[in-house]
């Protein structure tokens, strides 16, 4: 992913918040359960006992990154994807008679199992222009009684915005409701002991340098069945049927062991983040940033371009060595306008204009620079082509 420009290195990947390379002590940790845990947990010899009692560790261990007191409130999946569908599975199940309430800007990977399995029972909260959970719309919709669930993620996967998931959370509770918040962008990027209030929460460990396919979701506590979970088998303590992964449990533990580690570094990005939008909106003038005013997180920069298709400027940039997305992976795929951007207030055409930055633990300050040159290049040579593409008058008829 590093490519020479001028003579120097330049780490051109800027998609991070899609997902992220692995760290060294996460491929560390998997190759070594790989070659020495690999029996199955649940088998009865002593190889098999010591790779049960290795995932049970991972299990305690993640508790006290999270600051949670009950590790077996933990249950491993295999991505924030499934969590999410659990979480809104076992409302759907346990609480028919109840409301949710989700923030605008959740994930897909909430929005749409909550409209299919929760009907008119589903409530969409708005944001601000700025992103940010609106809180006098959620007070409002408890006016209305019966709210089983609220959920709203911690740090937006488009915009970076931090969501008020502590004040949200509080609100759930007075109200009698679960608090749920898929915590996927903020786990490894930001400090995870916060987040030990809520009931239900999901993560993923490809966001923050460990494997794909394995996840968790933390049980509100004393919950001692989970509805709609793959069935057939007594393992994850009965709530999730299927043999064990731990080998990708052990990177992923060792992946935000790491990411906490680099804590120190969080601060000296953001700033190469900000002297990045600065520098930009300088060279491409009527560029826009979304969410800027909010407090984001320290990788994320969203553009909104001045003009051009985003798709455009992703091509040309690739050209470049520069790894972009046109805002959440999983709708980019599509082209379908971005949800969370059409919740902040963006038109149709602006839609069409965002380009999502996310930086990782390694982005240097001279890679910032890199992608702020290659975008002021990119932006020349679009105009340029606009130009030569722009038939005048005189073109066809001489006599004009
Ligand atoms: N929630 C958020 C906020 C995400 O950013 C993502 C990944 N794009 C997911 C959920 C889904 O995670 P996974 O890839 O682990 O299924």
């Amino acid at each position: 992913m590093t490519h020479a420009i001028h003579e120097t290195v330049v780490n051109g990947y800027f998609d991070n918040n899609a997902t992220t390379p692995l760290f060294p002590a996460a491929r560390k940790a998997l190759m070594e359960s790989l070659d020495t845990h690999w029996h199955n947990p649940s088998s009865l010899y002593p190889a098999a006992g010591l790779a049960k009692r290795r995932l049970e560790e991972s299990r305690e261990r993640l508790a006290e990154l999270l600051g949670i007191e009950n590790a077996e409130r933990i249950v491993f999946t295999s991505g924030a994807t499934e969590s999410n569908n659990l979480v809104v599975r076992h409302l759907a199940a346990t609480r028919p008679e109840h409301r949710t309430l989700l923030s605008a800007v959740e994930h897909p990977s909430l929005l749409d199992p909550a409209s299919r399995n929760l009907g008119n029972r589903l409530s969409l909260v708005p944001v601000t222009e700025t992103g940010v959970l609106d809180l006098d719309a959620l007070q409002e919709q408890f006016r209305e009684k019966k709210v089983g669930l609220v959920s709203v993620m911690a740090a937006n996967n488009e915009t970076g915005v931090l969501q008020p998931w502590l004040e949200t959370g509080e609100l759930a509770r007075e109200h009698g409701a679960w608090f749920h918040s898929d915590a996927t962008q903020w786990i490894g990027k930001l400090d995870a002991g916060q987040l030990a209030s809520c009931d239900w929460l999901s993560g993923s460990a490809h966001k923050f340098g460990g494997p794909k396919g394995i996840g968790f979701l933390v049980l509100p506590p004393g919950l001692h069945r989970l509805e709609g979970a793959q069935s057939g088998g007594p393992q994850e303590h009965g709530f999730r049927a299927g043999t064990e992964n731990y080998p990708a449990v052990a990177a992923m533990i060792a992946a935000l062991e790491y990411a906490i580690q680099r804590a120190d570094g969080r601060d000296k990005i953001a700033s190469d983040r900000d002297a990045f939008e600065t520098d930009v909106l300088q060279r491409l003038p009527g560029c826009r940033i979304c969410g800027a005013a909010s407090p984001r997180l320290w990788n994320t920069s969203m553009l909104v371009l001045p003009e051009h298709k985003n798709l455009k400027w992703l091509t040309r940039l690739a050209e470049k060595g520069f790894f972009l997305s046109t805002g959440s992976a999983c709708s980019s795929g599509k082209g379908n306008p971005s949800h969370v951007m059409q919740a902040m207030g963006l038109d149709f055409k602006q839609m069409g204009r965002v380009l999502r930055i996310s930086a990782g633990w390694d982005t240097a300050r001279s890679d910032w620079q890199a992608l702020a040159g290659a975008f002021g290049e990119v932006h020349q040579l679009l105009q340029s082509k606009t130009r030569s593409n722009t038939i005048s008058l005189s073109d066809i008829n001489p006599l004009h």
